[in-house]
This record gives C-alpha cells, structure tokens and sequence, in this order.
C-alpha cells in the first residue's frame, strides 16, 4: 500500500462552558483543530487530529500543524502507511521535532492499518482490557467556590476523578484545593495540576497548605529540575507531564523516582506509534499513567479511546474524553462518555467517519 495524497483541514471547537482557563491567566475559547487525512493507492482512507492546547501550552500551534503537513507531506508520499515504526522514522528523517505535527499523521495511518486488517486499533496497540475505562473531568480555573461548585454536576455525569486548575496565586490555589476538597465523596480522587505555574518558592507553600488533604499533584513548576525539588519535599502522589515527552525523559523520571503517575499526550510523543512505545515502557516499569492529548475533537477522543482501553486497568489512572468539552462533532462513531467512563469502537480502524461537510474545504493538500 502506498500513500497518495495527505490533505489538512482546520476544525474550530468552541467550547461547552464557553472558555477553558489554566495557570498564569491561560484561556482559549475556540481550540484550532487539525484533520489530517491521508489516502491510498488501494483506496483505503485514514483520518487522524491534532489539536494544541493554543499556541501557548507546548511548542506547538494550530497553522503549525498544516504547514507542518505542507512541509513533511512530500517526504511521505509513496510510503507504506501500514508499516508504523517504518514511517515513524521517516517523518524523523524528513523533519527534526516538531512531534505534534507528525501526530496527526502517525494517528491516520493506524487508521488506516486497522481498516485494512479488520481490527479496531485498541487490537493492534496490544488488546482491549475489560468492558470499558475511567474518565477525569478537567476544571477550569476559576474562584475556589465556583470550582467546588463544579463538582456536583460533574459528578452526576458520572466522573469520579476531578483534575483542578491551578497553578495561579498559591493562596488562591491552596482555598481551591480545600474547597474542592470538601466536596469530594468516598472513591474520588482529586488533582492539583499546576501546569507549570508556580515558582518553587509557591509550590512549596502549596503542598504545605494542603498538607493533610488526600489531593495528587501534578506539574507544579515549569522545568524537570524544580518538579523534581517539590517532589522531595512533599509526600503527595506526584504526577508529571508537561516535561514528559519521550523514553528518555521516563527513564530519567524513573531513575530519579520523580513521579508517580505520568501523563503521555498522543501528540506531545508525535503519535499513537510513540505513545504506545511510552505507554509500554511505562508499564514493565510500574508507572500509572494518564492518557489523553493536548485537546482534540471526536477523532482525538477515539484515538484515546484506543490507546486507553488497550493498556491495563492497573496502570491506566485516566483518560480524558474531549469531545464532551466541546460543541462541534467532527466525526461520527466517535466514543461518548457512559456514566464517566468511556470505550473504544469495536469497528476497524479508529472507528470514526468524519463529517465532511464539518472539515469543509481541505487548507492542504499534497499529491
Ligand atoms: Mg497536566
């Protein structure tokens, strides 16, 4: 099989809520997403999406994703889209980082890969792993009495697991967490992810202010080091994600006992080939972990969905289902949460059919 034509198109998502806010002041209201659809000589055809957190969360944007796919396009045409870890290293070859922009591509071709075996990708990415898997439902930053007053309703749409933004003023943040806290029930679990935002000084305040609440913290400060400083202060589980983006950084992480639990975003790898490679990696070593994306659409989701329900209950701590977050659909058979929790199509492929008239005119195309 050969690869004969890759076309971008640029999806927006609003949002449900209206905006989603992070750490030091961060907001989007509409994500940028990318569709990336690659064809073949045989007629096979393979969606896949990348969709950055905005252009200020990782070193990635939404015009960079197509122009990524106008510049590495060339490169790929002719290939074998069902040989993964072949055409992994061709993107490499072609073009030096830019992980995110390969994501969309990479995901397209286990696409494609399922559809032309008859296997659903969870299948091909090592097995499905019971009935379904446990979603977190993100809080977006806001006081600490309006974030508390969140958790009742998020908890009636069945999630159990709450991931607070924080990393804003320590004060602040520490009333977050107790807020919340107070309002959680027996079986949830509750996250303080930072995502980068504080100073070592504020961190450490932090982790002291809410030193008897049952809370896991995540990316306190912006650089490996200063995480690794928090974490040897503290007795607090202890995630990390945003300086996680490949095995060695899990090597070192593991080495230095720097984290409990990771988080591995498919496009942060460069793809579902990496991510699985992490996702592997992570299980011979003992580290839980959460799998998701930056941000993304109903081809994301199924794409997590995959990723997700094929690795092993003990070592799966959540996932996310995005395109709950938001109102556009940009594919049907996407998964949908079920009483916060959610699973992988069982159809070949990633299980989703675009909604054309959603992507509208493609923004690139290479033949
Ligand atoms: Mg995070």
């Amino acid at each position: 099989m050969k690869i004969t034509r890759i076309s971008a198109y640029r999806v927006d998502l609003p949002l449900h809520e209206g905006s989603y806010k992070w750490s030091g002041g961060k907001s989007v209201d509409v994500f940028d997403s990318t569709v990336v659809q690659i064809d073949t000589d045989e007629g096979v055809v393979g969606f896949g999406e990348v969709c950055p957190l905005g252009p200020f969360y990782l070193p990635a944007y939404g015009n960079g994703c197509r122009a990524g796919v106008r510049e590495l396009g060339p490169h790929l045409l002719g290939e074998d889209p069902l040989q993964t870890n072949r055409l992994d290293r061709r993107m490499d070859a072609a073009l030096k980082g830019h992980a995110y922009v390969k994501s969309g591509i990479d995901m397209a071709c286990w696409d494609i890969l399922g559809k032309a075996t008859g296997q659903p990708v969870c299948v091909l990415l090592g097995g499905r792993y019971g009935d379904d898997f446990l979603l977190y439902r993100a809080i977006s930053q806001e006081s600490p009495e309006a974030m508390a007053g969140r958790v009742a309703g998020y908890r009636a749409e069945g999630y159990r697991r709450f991931q607070l933004k924080v990393g804003g003023d320590p004060d602040v943040d520490i009333d977050r967490i107790h807020a919340v806290a107070e309002k959680l029930q027996p079986g949830d679990r509750l996250i303080a992810d930072a995502n980068t935002g504080w100073l070592m000084h504020e961190a450490m305040r932090v982790v002291r202010g809410v030193r008897d609440v049952d809370v896991y913290i995540e990316q306190p400060c912006l650089s490996y080091d200063e995480c690794l400083s928090i974490r040897r202060h503290t007795d607090h589980p202890f995630i990390l994600d945003e300086v996680i983006d490949s095995v060695d950084d899990l090597l070192r992480g593991r080495a230095d006992k720097a984290m409990d639990v990771v988080n591995i975003k498919i496009s942060k790898f460069g793809g579902l080939t990496r991510a699985k490679q992490a996702r592997d990696l992570c299980v011979e070593l003992g580290i839980a972990m959460t799998l998701e994306d930056s941000w993304g659409g109903d081809i994301v989701t199924a794409a997590i969905a995959h990723l997700a329900h094929s690795t092993p209950p003990e070592f799966l701590f959540t996932a996310t289902d995005f395109n709950s977050y938001v109102t556009v659909s940009n594919a049907a058979g996407a998964p949908r949460r079920v009483n916060g929790r959610m699973a992988a199509s069982a159809a070949p492929g990633l299980g989703v059919t675009p909604l054309m008239e959603v992507l509208g005119k493609p923004l690139v195309v290479v033949e």
